[in-house]
């Protein structure tokens, strides 16, 4: 896991932490050792991704009369096919472009820390948990497709590390994306936490794993990471099993 490894860091931004965000993911901050950690190694690409709306995005609960946030929902039309349509959750407004809460936390934001930062939800028209595309495919809408494939083909990726926020949103929908579009996906455990708190996270890893992503530990990284080759291709062959030997976290039951 080296030259052709990438890391994709979802979102760590000051709106989605607590204890002053917007839209604070619990415990959010606490995923910042384990980005660290995986910042401290080397990739082939970092990658950081940054929610970045204009003030009349259409996931605001503000811009929808009598809406709540958390528990209304818009349903989205492809602005070039209204036959195509998704109902999509309101927000809070969070990650205003060029407000405090649109920035990355403190340590994450020198320059240098990542190679690109890739911004997404900029369409004021489309919600964009994806950082590679808004879910609109019939045809696909241009401004809400990032430069993050893209990069990716460039640097000649084959797998993709995922961590960030939040992990039953814009991680899961990332990490999903990354594994459909034929890279080898991995989200570290201890690198995300979710809207929904523990019970959500249990969901949607099961629901990751059954879309082709791998869940592990970070130890699991640093263990393949400073393996031998051979270990590589045979821990890369036995994910599952060599998950229950090196994630703490991982559910031997199932
Ligand atoms: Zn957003």
């Amino acid at each position: 896991m080296t030259s052709k490894l990438a890391l994709l860091v979802v979102d760590v931004q000051e709106d989605f932490c607590p204890p002053n965000g917007a839209l604070a993911v619990p415990d959010g901050r606490a995923i910042l050792p384990a980005v660290h950690a995986l910042l401290a190694q080397p990739f082939a690409l970092k990658v950081a991704t940054q929610d970045y709306h204009p003030a009349k995005h259409v996931s605001f609960a503000t811009n929808h009369a009598g809406a709540a946030p958390f528990t209304s929902s818009v349903t989205i039309a492809n602005p070039a096919n209204p036959r195509e349509t998704y109902a999509s959750t309101l927000w809070p407004p969070h990650c205003v472009a060029g407000t405090r809460g649109a920035a990355l936390v403190a340590g994450l934001d020198a320059p240098g820390v990542f190679d690109t930062v890739v911004r997404k939800g900029t369409d004021p028209r489309v919600e964009m948990y994806s950082a590679f595309r808004s879910p609109l495919r019939d045809p696909p809408l241009a401004s809400a497709v990032s430069e993050l494939g893209a990069l990716l083909r460039r640097a000649g990726v084959e797998r993709v590390v995922v961590v960030g926020l939040a992990g039953d949103y814009c991680v899961k929908c990332s990490a999903v994306d990354a594994a459909e579009d034929g890279w080898e996906t991995y989200v570290v455990e201890e690198g995300t936490r979710c809207v929904g708190g523990e019970q959500a996270w249990a969901e949607v890893k099961q629901e990751m794993e059954g879309k082709g992503v791998r869940i592990v530990s970070l130890e699991w990284v640093n263990q393949v990471r400073s393996g031998s080759m051979i270990e590589l291709m045979f821990l890369s062959e036995l994910w599952r099993p060599a998950c229950r030997i090196f994630s703490p976290k991982y559910d031997m039951n199932r």
